[in-house]
């Protein structure tokens, strides 16, 4: 009896295995064709200085909308897209289209504002990463530092070294590098300062409680170590005041987070941008 169950279990999971390798194929047949046609959108979610309270630049964030109408949460669409090995030509997009963005802000004299865009391993993979981002900068006539780069711990997992060389030539051309959802990923502990990093950021899990009593000792810490590493270090996931007002306690420099804006389309957030003067 018990084999037969067994039996019945194996064939359920794999019933369920073969439906999601179809749904995964699927879907990724849409993005293909969605990107072609233009459905992929970049947003903007807005990043202050804890000091002055301004708009000092903003995280470009990538929106599906299907010819439907509904919107695809990139945590459901970025592991396909890097999967699928689609994240080159939507990376590459991407890229430009922050650096078209960086020079709309410089013509409407928000010149202080730069963008970061996310970036995935199999884009380091591909042989002229380094230039396509360089390319990028001087077809769209944008200064390099204008320009950062998020990247996470997990993408020292594969080839490090392949990793950290692409990014200090990157740094070298004055492009600047985050490091995102620190303290989340693959431990890199050791290679923290071998790269060229700019900033730091602290991710929106160790934000969540730091209000509540004994709940704040990481990020305490994170924003310490960085500073220690003379980076700058933005918190991200800022929901309310009293998030805010222990990140300033704590001498953490910079924000973002629905507290002060969510993401929102380009022409929104040059409509922010005239709010924050
Ligand atoms: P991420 O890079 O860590 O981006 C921050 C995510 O946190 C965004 O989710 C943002 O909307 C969300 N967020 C910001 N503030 C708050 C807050 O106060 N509360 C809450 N609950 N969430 C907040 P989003 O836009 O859904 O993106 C998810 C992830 O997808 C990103 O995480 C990033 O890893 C990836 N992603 C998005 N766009 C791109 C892209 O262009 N390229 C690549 N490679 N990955 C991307
Ligand atoms: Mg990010
Ligand atoms: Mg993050
Ligand atoms: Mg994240």
């Amino acid at each position: 009896l018990a084999k037969k169950s067994n039996h019945a279990n194996f064939v359920y999971y794999k019933k369920e295995m073969e439906d999601e390798t179809l749904w995964r194929l699927g879907m990724i047949r849409q993005l293909r064709t969605d990107f072609a046609d233009n459905r992929l959108e970049l947003w903007y979610q807005p990043q202050l200085s804890l000091i002055t309270g301004k708009v000092i630049g903003a995280e470009a964030l990538l929106r599906w909308r299907t010819a439907e109408g509904k919107f695809i949460s990139p945590a459901v669409f970025i592991p396909l897209a890097e999967y699928s090995g689609l994240i080159v030509e939507i990376g590459d997009w991407v890229i430009n289209q922050a650096c078209k963005q960086i020079k709309v802000l410089e013509q409407q004299k928000f010149d202080h504002v730069g963008i970061s865009v996310n970036v995935s391993i199999p884009q380091f993979k591909r042989d002229n990463f380094v230039d396509s981002i360089i390319q990028a900068t001087i077809n769209h006539d944008v200064k390099p530092s204008k320009l950062e780069l998020e990247i996470t711990e997990n993408i020292l997992m594969d080839e490090p070294q392949v990793v950290i060389d692409a990014l200090v030539k990157l740094k070298a051309e004055g492009i600047s590098i985050a490091l995102d959802d620190f303290g989340t990923g693959y431990s890199s502990m050791s290679y923290l300062q071998q790269l060229p990093l700019d900033r730091l950021k602290v991710d929106r899990s160790f934000i969540t409680g730091i209000a509540e009593p004994g709940q704040s000792l990481i990020a305490d810490t994170i924003i310490n170590l960085g500073k220690q590493m003379n980076l700058k270090v933005i918190a991200e996931g800022i929901e309310e005041e009293e998030q805010q007002a222990h990140l300033i306690a704590q001498g953490c420099d910079e924000v973002q987070g629905f507290f002060y804006a969510k993401p929102m389309p380009a022409d929104e957030f040059l409509t922010f941008l005239r709010n924050n003067k």
